[in-house]
């Protein structure tokens, strides 16, 4: 295999006639060749807008062609900072202006809260897809000349600016160079063979590192065919799996549930061609692994993947290597260690927080110095997630030092919430937390003190208002006073535990 260290070359390692994006509801499949010239067209509108070299390219789009052509061409013109088209206005407020937004790129027609927060300070261009498959900007301020070439981005550019919720303050920005996002794939080639006779199914959404590294680049470089649902529907899945001759798909185990529950105790038609299951971003419980190598009959890999290593860190190996519930699997091309919060490394078996080391480890936050003096020791990036490692180099997570609500993979900074709560005036304290909860893993609640009488709707309303709907709390504990530790500390576990009993 050829090896790509940025995302154009990677683009360009796939034969023009091969399959690369097949779009099951329109019935539309795109060759590599399509989807190169579509990329291309794309970043050469954006250079002749006056995108250049580190501009970031902001999208709010749904899975689909425009969302991968979008990522790819933005990535290449400039950098691309792909946003959760579920957030609020005050939301997308705060992500234009964080990374300093050059460009919005929105569906056609659509996108109206992302819209509005970028008015008077953001060009805004519509892009749609015609009936062939082909991805082009419809609108935008002083629709883009011709005769702009994008040059091809270096392996040390600013592929993708993505953010991390922290325990502390707003969202972290990552800077992922388009080197990191190709070790990446390639780490994922390796770990899964991946080939072109490969087909996978993009159930994750295409603004997180799950969907774009694991589903899509990594499809590209092997040369194999992505398919893209509008989103995820456990009730067409199957009938996708089957009709586009899908041989694998990645996903959190909240979708691998909803997939379980639907199915009865028979094997799904279409399942029969899957060469394995992937399953990452939050921890799979070993009997829910069971259950659907029983009911799918292919092997379940669990990895452990996350934002600043550019995606994947460990997985379990395909057969005939061993796959152990409960585990993430061994490093795949990345160093794994366990240290103390000194930064001593720990010898095997014994738990501490999880350090990483390698070439998709992105090299520290973007103007963040506090954040990169906690997370960078001694080369090693600390994770904050806590586990230690087995006889085999197998990694085992235990629990989580960082402060994450992570709701079916998608994570939430409880300080965020905290801080919308406080807004209302009603409220005198708040303090959010996660819940366990059977089908997301996690859910929101919160606890707040009143200064005055407030009815939990009005509060709820408010939060639903300023908060995407998977960060708004599900459930509020109005309480007198907020449970505190012994030495008088408020921790959100100590909370979430005296107020849930959980
Ligand atoms: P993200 O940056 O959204 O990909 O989130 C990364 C975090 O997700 C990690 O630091 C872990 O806390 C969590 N995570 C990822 N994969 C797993 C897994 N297999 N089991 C448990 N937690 C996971």
């Amino acid at each position: 295999m050829s090896s790509p260290n940025t995302l154009t070359e990677l683009l360009y390692a796939a034969p023009s006639e091969g399959i690369a994006v097949i779009l099951p509801e329109a019935g539309i499949r795109v060759t590599y060749g399509a989807l190169r010239e579509q990329v291309v067209s794309l970043a050469d509108a954006l250079r002749a807008a006056g995108i250049g070299r580190g501009d970031r390219v902001a999208t709010v789009l749904p899975n689909g062609l425009p969302a991968v052509v979008s990522f790819l061409a933005a990535s290449i013109a400039g950098t691309a900072a792909p946003l959760n088209p579920g957030y609020r206005q005050d939301e997308f407020s705060f992500y234009l202006e964080d990374t300093s937004a050059k460009a919005l790129l929105c569906p056609h027609g659509g996108a109206a809260e992302a819209r509005r927060a970028a008015e008077g300070r953001v060009p805004v261009y519509s892009l749609q897809m015609d009936e062939g498959g082909f991805v082009r900007i419809t609108d935008g301020p002083g629709r883009p000349g011709a005769g702009r070439t994008a040059a091809a981005p270096s392996p040390e550019d600013i592929a993708l600016v993505l953010h991390t919720s922290g325990s502390t303050g707003r969202p972290k920005r990552v800077p992922i160079r388009h080197s990191n996002l190709a070790a990446s794939a390639r780490h994922i080639v390796e770990t899964y063979a991946l080939s072109p006779a490969d087909a996978a199914l993009c159930a994750m959404p295409l603004f997180h590192v799950h969907g774009l590294v694991a589903s899509t680049i990594s499809t590209l470089l092997s040369g194999g065919t992505l398919v893209v649902p509008a989103k995820f529907n456990p009730l067409s899945f199957w009938r996708t799996v089957r009709d586009c001759g899908v041989t694998w798909y990645s996903a959190v185990p909240t979708i691998h549930q909803l997939l379980l529950s639907r199915a009865g105790d028979e094997r799904p038609a279409g399942a029969e061609r899957l060469r394995f299951i992937r399953s990452c971003s939050a921890a799979l419980p070993p009997d829910m692994m069971s259950r659907m190598e029983q009911v799918f009959g292919a092997p379940v890999l669990e990895a452990y993947g996350m934002t600043e290593a550019s995606h994947q860190m460990c997985s379990n190996p395909l057969p005939p290597g061993a796959r152990k519930p409960g585990s993430v699997g061994p490093g795949t091309g990345v160093k794994v260690g366990v240290m103390d919060s000194g930064g001593a490394l720990f010898p095997t078996g014994q738990r501490g927080e999880v350090v990483i080391q390698g070439p998709n480890v992105v090299e520290g936050y973007e103007n963040n110095p506090d954040a990169n003096a906690a997370s960078y020791t001694q080369g090693w990036f600390r994770t904050g997630d806590q586990g230690y490692l087995d006889a085999d180099g197998y990694l085992i997570l235990t629990g989580r030092i960082k402060e994450l609500i992570n709701r079916g993979g998608e994570k939430i900074g409880p300080r965020e919430i905290d801080e919308v709560l406080l807004t209302h005036p009603a409220v005198a304290e708040a303090v959010a937390f996660g819940v366990p909860h059977p089908t997301w893993g996690e859910e929101v609640a919160a606890a707040v003190v009143l200064r005055e009488p407030q009815n939990e709707a009005a509060i709820l309303a408010h939060c639903k208002e300023r908060l995407a709907d998977f960060k708004c709390p599900k459930k509020l504990y109005v309480v007198k006073e907020i449970p505190r530790t012994a030495t008088g500390k408020i921790q959100r576990g100590a909370v979430a535990a005296a107020l849930t009993g959980k």
